[in-house]
This record gives C-alpha cells, structure tokens and sequence, in this order.
C-alpha cells in the first residue's frame, strides 16, 4: 500500500469487482468496476480531475477562480469537492429532475448551486446553455463543459482502461458501458481496442436517448423514455464522436431496477440505476459469447444518491417499477 496525494490523488485505481453469483449464472464472468469508491463517489471524478488539470495546464484556470458546469449532479459533486481541495468556486447548474439527494450534497459541498427547469437540450434554458452563459459572464471562469471537453474521454483512456487491462492481464472479451457524455465508453474502449482489437464494445441504452438508433443505423431517432438519471442523451457528444463502439443493447428501466436489488440481494453491492443498466447490458452481451468469456463494466456511483427513488418503494411503484423478479429471470 502506498498514500495518495490529497482528494485528486485518491481518485482512480478502483478495484475491479468479479460478480461471483452473476458469473456462475451465466457461465461467463462479469467484472464490475467499483467507480462508486471514487473519493467524490462516481466515475465523475476521473472527468472533473482531468478537465481541472487540462485547465490548468493551459492556464484557463488560475488560483481563486471559478469553475463552472452543467452536470446531472456527479460531475458537479466531483468538480465541487476538487474545488474545495485546490482552492476554486464551483458554480453548478442541475436540472430539477435529478435526485434531491445529489443536489443536497452539492450545496453541502459548498457548491453555488442553481437549479434549472428540466428542458430539452433546444430551449436556452437547459442547464447545458445555463452553465455556458454564466460562465461568459464570469472573467476567468472556466466553463468544464464536460460534454465536448474531450479531457473527459481522455481521463479514462489514460486511466479506467489500463486500469481494466492490467487486472486482467488482458484477459478480457468485451466492454460495455451507457453513455451520459460518452467519456466512460469512449476512453475506455480507445484504450482496450487498441491494446487488442477483438475486445468487443457496446454503449447499453436506456430508452429515449438516441445512442442505440445511432450504433444499429445511423440516427439519432428516440423510443419511450427512462427516469434513470446521469445517462442516455440525444446528440452526438465530442466525447462520443468516433467512439470505437461495435454494438448497441437497449436496456428498459424495469431490467435496471430487477438488478439493482438483485446485486444488492444477491452480490451485496448497493448500486445506482445506471450501474445496474451497465449490469444488464454486460449480462446480456456476456450471453452472446462463448462460454468462459469475460465481460467488464461500470458501477458508476453508489445507492445513497437515489436513496427518494431507486431505493423507495413508493417511488418505485409510483412509476411502475417495482421489483417482482424472482432470480434472473429478467435477463
Ligand atoms: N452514470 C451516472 C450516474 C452518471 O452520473 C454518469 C455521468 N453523467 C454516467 C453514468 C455516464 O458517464 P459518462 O458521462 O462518462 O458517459
């Protein structure tokens, strides 16, 4: 064991988690990498590390000044605990739909939290142009934009894929991941693809976001909807943009929510909703292999942020989503 250097230096080197029931059941392993052990609890911290020190490096960042992002609440979460540590104001717009939770831990972060309408990306107000537009108004902020920022993408290909490779020894068949900015998939499988080529790749979907439609046939076209927070979207992000991505698996919300209680009954990992999605998909695709295979994935945060949702029966019923699976007769 050696230390690590303040919060920055704590992020990343993750372990990377065998699913021994799910594996046994399947006949192929399914490894899960345990991002919610990030210092700041989410595969976010990679990203905002990144795109602070690119900041840095390039001087659009200097002592005392703000950064500021629109965020889902983990980028922001991250951004505001690495600003606390290197002395920075962290600015944070969120839209109104996300977990009462996550922004509750932005304002206890010290965060100047500005919560927007949830609107589509087309309307100014989504908290995407809110974030951009504050920023022009602030001489010297940096606005993260972590969406086209492609340091995000980079933070996982310098990290999260040798990371991955080199607990297995490159033992390893595929890769599957959701997409929020593209930054996990992309930088991951850049890395994996090019230390061998037979890796396969996938980006699971959730409904109502356009990645599926864009992998199988070149659209952007949208089905239904999901109320799982952090990923799905419908445009093509810098970060996604030639993503080395071989295949699409779309994921319903009812699957995500049978295995979310199945890891935590079953393997006794209390995960968020896109971590279990990321399960689903992996399970699926490990199907497809032969048998023996191993297939990687991502637990992007922990249960506690959707404590009101994921983990509330009245919420989960409210939407139709309560857990009726016995085993993993869902898959
Ligand atoms: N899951 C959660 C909970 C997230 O907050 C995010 C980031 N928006 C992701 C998955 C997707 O990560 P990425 O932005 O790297 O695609």
């Amino acid at each position: 064991m050696s230390t690590r250097d303040g919060f920055v230096g704590a992020i990343g080197n993750t372990p990377l988690i065998a699913l021994p029931k799910l594996s046994a059941a399947l006949g192929r392993t399914i490894l899960a990498k345990a991002e919610f052990l990030n210092p700041g609890g989410s595969v976010k911290d990679r990203a905002a590390k990144a795109i602070v020190e690119d900041a840095e490096a390039r001087g659009a960042l200097t002592p005392g000044g703000t950064i500021v992002e629109g965020t889902a609440g983990n980028t922001g979460i991250a951004l505001a605990l690495i600003a606390a540590a290197r002395g920075y104001r962290a600015i944070i717009a969120i839209p109104d739909d996300q977990s009462q939770e996550k922004i509750a831990m932005l304002r206890t972060f010290g965060a100047d939290v500005r919560v927007v309408p949830a609107v589509p990306f087309a309307n100014p107000e989504n908290y995407y142009h809110v974030a951009r537009r504050i920023a022009e108004q602030i001489p010297g902020a940096l606005w993260a934009d972590q969406f086209n920022n492609t340091a995000n993408r980079g933070a996982h290909y310098a990290t999260t894929g040798p990371e991955i490779w080199n607990a297995l020894d490159g033992k390893l068949d595929a890769f599957v991941a959701a997409a929020g900015t593209g930054g996990t998939l992309a930088g991951t499988a850049a890395y994996l693809k090019e230390r061998d080529p037979r890796i396969r790749t996938a980006v699971c979907d959730p409904y109502g976001s356009s990645l599926y439609a864009h992998v199988k046939c070149g659209t952007l076209d949208t089905e239904g909807d999901s109320n799982l927070e952090g990923i799905g979207i419908k445009r093509i992000t810098e970060n996604f943009r030639d993503a080395r991505v071989d295949d699409a698996i779309r994921v319903n919300d009812r699957s995500a929510v049978e295995m979310a209680y199945w890891l935590l009954r079953e393997e006794g990992l209390y995960a968020g909703g896109s971590s279990a999605l990321n399960v689903v998909g992996a399970a699926r695709l490990a199907r497809s292999l032969p048998e023996g295979s191993a297939v990687a994935t991502i637990l992007c945060d922990g249960g506690d942020r959707y404590r009101s949702r994921l983990w509330n029966p009245e919420w989960l019923a409210e939407n139709d989503c309560l857990p009726t699976a016995r085993d993993l007769d869902f898959l």
